[in-house]
């Protein structure tokens, strides 16, 4: 009798994820890109002419449970591509963008980098992302709490 083959643990929600059926080629789409470690193609509903997501390879729902070398890869794409969507589609900008978590505004939770072309007129910039301005807290406090939380 054949020994029974090894479970294989397929991570919650992998199964589903419409960019890990991009990368196993079940789910169509533009591929504009791809090393060991990222693959690039078209949003499907681009917010401009040439919109790309860069993502791992490997399912993860968060930057931060990216390696290093990985989060590296996924930036170092980004930049790539976007000087050749410049190039390309003639656009004398671009924002990048990464929306981490539910409360960032997250949809597909597979970590995916927006290089998003501008083209002049639009208006907006990363800083515009959140509509609403929260009350102004002391910088010092802010500072002083962010480096605690590096430290530890
Ligand atoms: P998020 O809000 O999660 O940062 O953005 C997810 C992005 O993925 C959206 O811009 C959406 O248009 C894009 N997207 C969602 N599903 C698909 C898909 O099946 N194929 C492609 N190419 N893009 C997708
Ligand atoms: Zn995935």
């Amino acid at each position: 009798m054949p020994a029974q083959a090894p479970a294989v643990t397929v991570p919650h929600g992998m199964e589903t994820c419409p960019f890990c059926r991009i990368r196993e080629g079940t789910l169509p789409a533009h591929v504009l890109y791809q090393d060991e470690e990222v693959l690039a193609f078209l949003d499907i509903y681009p917010c401009a002419q040439g919109h790309t997501l860069v993502v791992p390879r490997r399912h993860a729902a968060s930057l931060a449970e990216c390696p290093p070398a990985t989060v590296a890869a996924l930036f170092h794409a980004a930049v790539r591509l976007a000087g050749a969507i410049q190039e390309g589609l003639g656009a004398p900008g671009f924002n990048l963008g990464v929306n981490d978590g539910r409360a960032a505004g997250q949809e597909v939770p597979h970590v995916h980098v927006h290089v998003i072309p501008r083209y002049g007129g639009e208006g907006g910039g990363v800083q515009r992302v959140v509509k609403t301005r929260g009350p102004v807290q002391p910088l010092a406090e802010t500072a002083a709490k962010i480096l605690a939380a590096l430290r530890r």
